[in-house]
């Protein structure tokens, strides 16, 4: 029985993105992890955990302009102190982000699965290796140039869709990580980032083959490389998002 890798090779797919050892990862550059233990600014839960209550509202408010002003010193420790959805009791680690701080390339996946919550690092397992692949399709590594988010930031149990309101009570995150890294493109990996980040309910065939808009940032839509793994004829549509992001980029003026 051919492995997996076998089989793309013998499909002759294009580009064959060959799966790197973990161990041929470029270390995490720039991490939003500091080095030094961090001021963590404010509480960043909403009142009450994951049930907002009364006075929810101003109080997510509040919450988000909290978020809205940490900086890069500030802000891994502000996920992991964080207590507004129940993620935080059953994650190991949070997963803040990884990557350049200044990436003209900002790549943003759904949740943590099992290897990034024992690693408190986005995409490390079998998907992971597979969104390496693309990157050095690209000409790009992890760490220089590029910065990987999940639109959550703690795993949801069993992998598990993450539910409308863990996806509100973790947005000013994502919102301020690209607010700080100032991309020149961001690649959504599937339909959640892609509808979080979009404001929409759409599908990924719907959404992918053009460039949106996010804040002013052009964003481009693709399958999610879990996605990827189970779907092999969709690799080339992949393929060619990601040639459209890198058109996208470099008609912005970037290299
Ligand atoms: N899938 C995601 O969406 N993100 C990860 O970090 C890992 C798998």
């Amino acid at each position: 029985m051919a492995t997996r890798d076998e089989l793309l090779q013998e499909l002759g797919l294009w580009p064959r993105w060959v799966r790197k050892a973990s161990s041929d990862r470029a270390p995490p550059q720039r991490d939003a992890r500091p080095q030094e233990a961090p001021r963590v600014p404010v509480a960043l839960a909403v009142h009450g955990g994951e049930d907002p209550g009364a006075g929810g509202a101003s109080t997510a408010v509040d919450r988000a302009a909290r978020i809205a002003a940490l900086d890069w010193g500030e802000f891994a420790a502000a996920v992991d102190a964080c207590t507004a959805c129940g993620l935080c009791r059953s994650r190991q680690r949070s997963v803040p982000g990884v990557g350049d701080v200044a990436a003209r390339w900002l790549f943003v996946g759904e949740a943590p699965g099992a290897d990034e919550d024992a690693q408190g690092e986005p995409f490390v397992g079998q998907a992971g290796r597979l969104l390496d692949s693309m990157l050095q399709a690209l000409g790009l590594v992890r760490g220089a140039d590029v910065y990987i988010a999940n639109v959550l930031k703690c795993r949801p149990p069993n992998n598990r869709t993450p539910t409308p309101a863990e996806v509100a009570a973790c947005r000013p995150f994502l919102d301020r990580q690209i607010q700080l890294i100032g991309p020149r493109v961001i690649v959504a990996l599937g339909k959640s980032a892609a509808n979080t980040l979009l404001g929409s309910d759409a599908t990924i065939g719907s959404l992918r083959g053009r460039v949106h808009d996010y804040r002013g940032v052009p964003l481009v839509v693709t399958y999610h490389p879990a996605y990827l793994l189970r779907t092999l004829h969709d690799k080339a549509k992949a393929w060619e998002d990601l040639v459209l992001a890198r058109r996208t980029l470099q008609a912005g003026g970037g290299a």
